[in-house]
């Protein structure tokens, strides 16, 4: 790989804009391109623990340290969950989290917050919408937008999410398969005792178990005021789950505030008094959560792979989304330092990531979804509680 090559990185999340810190400590030429104007709400609360150890080292010196995001940051208390069965209510125990800077922390934030520090000292051209890409025969790419613009460079990298345009393209149409589970999802601002009820002997939130719905109540800031403010989001299945979907896409924010109160009737008080607090004002249009299972372990050859959820898009309850986006990155990221070290050619950098990303983030996805199939007494945590549990 020649020092000239220029990465052209689809999407700002925060699989694009890692690599993208990744490429600048090294002296690599990036671009980062996004959709969005940079101030489009991405949020969220997720939580980063096994991607930690890979990116911490890979990180530029310039930045500020990503457990920073964490509203839990200035008090010092540790993150972590409290998992619920929502069915009988007892606890299912709450997650341990090794101290900061130790291999096996976990750092849990606004998804916002993260990507504001991944975003530092990075140039994202944002309203850039990606359109296609040509390759031609001498190692080089054009890479074209919507609005008529277009850029040049030698490898380019579609993180650009669970829909990815630029999957669409590599891989003649395929798109991420729609799961079976309705989201439904608000945020509200709690006072202090709601907030302890909430997060019991946590310091970021419930996960709950529940037969056919899980879901999570989230911290994503603590406020000056005193008051905090949560997120939710229920996921649930039922038998005719296409035109479930199509309801909550159509439903008014009264109608899906109405639905979670039903079905969260069985809850506990604390977590129900929750719901009706969020009140309509508080919901949130629903997404349909997406599954991407590539089956072949590497790409078509050429200069274009991708990164995070547009190569392993996954139900989300053992939040390993963004873990295995961040230490896709990490791979990928070292891969091409490496490789221009080396004088590595591109072809063979891409190959030797996707032969051992695809299938281990394959693997990540299945669990994922395995974990939704779990009942009330599943274990959210991804493993992560250490002496509780049923
Ligand atoms: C409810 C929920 C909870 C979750 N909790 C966790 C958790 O606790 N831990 C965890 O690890 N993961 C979690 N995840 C998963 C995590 O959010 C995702 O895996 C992660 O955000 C993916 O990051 P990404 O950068 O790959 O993609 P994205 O964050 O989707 O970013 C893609 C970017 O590409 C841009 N884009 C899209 N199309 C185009 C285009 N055509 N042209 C230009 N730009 C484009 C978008 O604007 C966006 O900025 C959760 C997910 C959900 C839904």
């Amino acid at each position: 790989m020649a020092s000239n090559e220029k990465v052209i990185i689809i999407g700002a999340g925060v699989s694009g804009l890692v690599l993208a810190q990744i490429l600048r400590q090294g002296g690599v030429p990036y671009e980062v391109y996004d959709r969005d104007d940079g101030t489009h709400w991405q949020g969220w609360a997720i939580s980063l623990d096994k991607c930690l150890q890979s990116l911490y080292p890979l990180l530029p010196p310039d930045i500020q340290d990503p457990a920073q995001a964490s509203p839990n940051y200035h008090s010092s208390k540790p993150d972590g969950f409290w998992v619920v069965n929502a069915v009988t209510h007892e606890s299912l125990g709450v997650t341990e989290n090794a101290p900061r800077g130790h291999p096996d922390n976990m750092i849990h934030a606004n998804r916002d917050h993260f990507r504001k520090i991944f975003m530092q000292n990075v140039k994202v051209q944002f309203g850039k919408t990606f359109q296609k890409y040509e390759e031609s025969g001498d190692g080089s790419l054009d890479v074209f937008f919507t609005d008529g613009t277009s850029t040049k460079g030698t490898v380019l990298v579609g993180s650009d999410g669970s829909s990815s345009k630029v999957r669409q393209q590599l891989l003649n149409g395929f798109k991420a398969a729609p799961s079976r589970y309705t989201s439904i999802l608000g945020s509200v601002t709690v006072d202090i005792d709601l907030s302890a009820k909430l997060l019991g002997e946590s310091n970021s939130g419930l996960l709950v178990a529940d037969k056919d719905q899980k879901a999570n109540c989230l911290v994503l800031d603590h406020n000056k005021d005193g008051t905090d403010l949560f997120c939710w989001v229920l996921a649930y299945k039922v038998a005719e789950y296409e035109k479930e979907h199509m309801w909550a896409r159509m439903a008014s924010p009264e109608e899906l505030f109405e639905k979670a109160k039903e079905r969260t009737a069985h809850w506990p008080d604390f977590m129900r008094e929750t719901v009706k607090r969020t009140g309509p004002e508080g919901m949130y249009r629903p997404f349909r959560l997406l599954e991407t299972v590539l089956e072949k372990d590497e790409l078509p050859r050429g200069r274009v792979t991708l990164l995070g959820d547009a190569m392993h898009s996954m139900l989300p309850f053992r939040g390993m989304g963004a873990n295995t986006g961040i230490s896709g990155a990490c791979l990928l990221g070292k891969s091409l330092l490496d490789g221009l070290k080396q004088d590595t050619s591109v072809d063979d950098i891409l190959r030797a990531y996707e032969r051992e990303w695809i299938p281990k983030s394959r693997e990540v996805v299945l669990e994922s979804r395995a974990a939704g199939a779990g009942d009330e007494n599943a274990d959210l945590s991804g493993g992560r509680i250490e002496n509780g549990g049923p």
